[in-house]
């Protein structure tokens, strides 16, 4: 059983959990016979396993996902399921909201522990503690702290230990307006992205904005700063969609002037504003399945979600922002063999890789997270 780190470092988890050396080589199977035999034990175990399947996972995967999604849809759909192993193909924090979501006999299962979140790892929960301490004392007024649902549990327990809540890219308007609602300030991690993004849609100002960065002493601000500010915005972001540049959508304009530019919120503020369009993966997919045919659109999301929309749609263009791969590495770490090395532990009666969230931490976040999916 894989207990709770205080914030998800996957390469710690490996080494603690030996799951890191490959279970099945290449050696033993060829990547083409992987496909072959994950058809046929999913088949054989069809009424104990459900397969989960993020966005951003690669094609060979997520084609034996029962259920595909962004972050929000996954987690509605955890509360649902039934079967006894649910194999969770997207990253650790995914796996550990799915665990707190589903019953307590249900497994959870992610196929390669090293599979984490950068971002994620950019806000510890000593950190957040210590930010905490120093605001309180900064100011008399009421902060409600949200977390970007990209974090470790712990986080998601803080805030819901906090009067706080959790956010996905789809919601997270919809819950700073809820937050601002019950408090005077917000404290926003650990994406500043999304936070700064999102708030400057509402209307706030990127003046009454300040950034808390966790490196620097008291995050490099005054209690003055804090006290004036109506947001404080975590300094952490996403390696993959800060990939994204202003000169790509100068460039990309400047050669097809009738091209949409459609943009996940976790890009920065530049490229954010001088897109066409913004919005979470599910907003950015149902925006060019409903565009007619003959659209064109530049994409800046992961790579092989973009892949993905270009293939279903040939009627209509639809690229990559960044002449780069755009490719989140640790989504990536999803291979076919480790999800047919977790089908093969549980027919053997001897599954891997279980994620489990202790149950103190799972109380205190399940109180976040269901305030999340009550604001409507
Ligand atoms: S795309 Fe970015 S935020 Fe999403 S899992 Fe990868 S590193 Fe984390």
């Amino acid at each position: 059983m894989l207990d709770l780190f205080e914030s998800h470092d996957s390469s710690k988890d490996a080494e603690n959990n030996g799951t890191h050396k490959p279970i099945i080589s290449e050696d033993e199977l060829s990547d083409a016979n992987v496909l072959i035999e994950l058809k046929k034990i999913k088949e054989e175990l069809r009424d104990q396993v459900v397969v989960l399947g993020h966005h951003y996972q690669q094609d060979d995967v997520i084609n034996f996902a029962d259920i595909t999604g962004d972050s929000l849809q996954l987690a509605r759909e955890a509360a649902n399921l039934d079967k006894p192993y649910i194999i969770f193909c997207g990253v650790h924090f995914m796996a550990e909201t799915t665990d707190m979501l589903t019953k307590p006999n249900q497994k959870v299962i992610l196929p390669d522990l090293r599979a984490g979140c950068s971002m994620a790892d950019m806000a510890k929960r000593s950190e957040i503690d210590k930010a905490w301490a120093f605001m309180q004392k900064s100011t008399n007024e009421k902060i409600i702290p949200v977390t970007y649902i990209n974090c470790a549990a712990t986080l998601k327990a803080f805030v819901g230990d906090n009067d706080g809540s959790i956010c996905t890219s789809s919601n997270a308007e919809k819950i700073i307006r809820w937050a601002l609602d019950q408090g005077d300030k917000l404290l926003f991690f650990p994406d500043q992205h999304l936070g700064r993004n999102t708030c400057f849609k509402m209307g706030i100002p990127l003046t009454d904005m300040v950034v808390y960065n966790p490196n620097m002493l008291n995050g490099g601000l005054t209690s003055e700063q804090i006290n004036k500010a109506k947001v404080i915005l975590w300094y952490g972001f996403c390696s993959v969609h800060q990939g994204f540049t202003l000169e790509q959508v100068h460039a990309t304009k400047k050669r097809d002037p009738s091209i949409t530019v459609i943009v996940h919120p976790e890009c920065n503020f530049e490229v954010t504003q001088a897109a066409d369009d913004n919005g979470s993966t599910s907003y950015i997919i149902d925006k060019i399945t409903k565009a007619p045919a003959g659209s064109k659109f530049a994409v800046g999301t992961e790579i092989n979600l973009v892949n993905r929309l270009a293939q279903e749609f040939p009627n209509k263009t639809i690229l990559s922002l960044s002449p780069y791969q755009c490719l989140c590495t640790t989504m990536y770490r999803v291979r076919p063999r480790w999800l047919l090395a977790s089908f093969r532990a549980i027919k053997d009666n001897k599954p891997i890789n279980i994620i489990t969230v202790p149950d103190d931490i799972a109380r205190s976040s399940l109180k976040a997270l269901n305030r999340m999916l009550d604001v409507k």
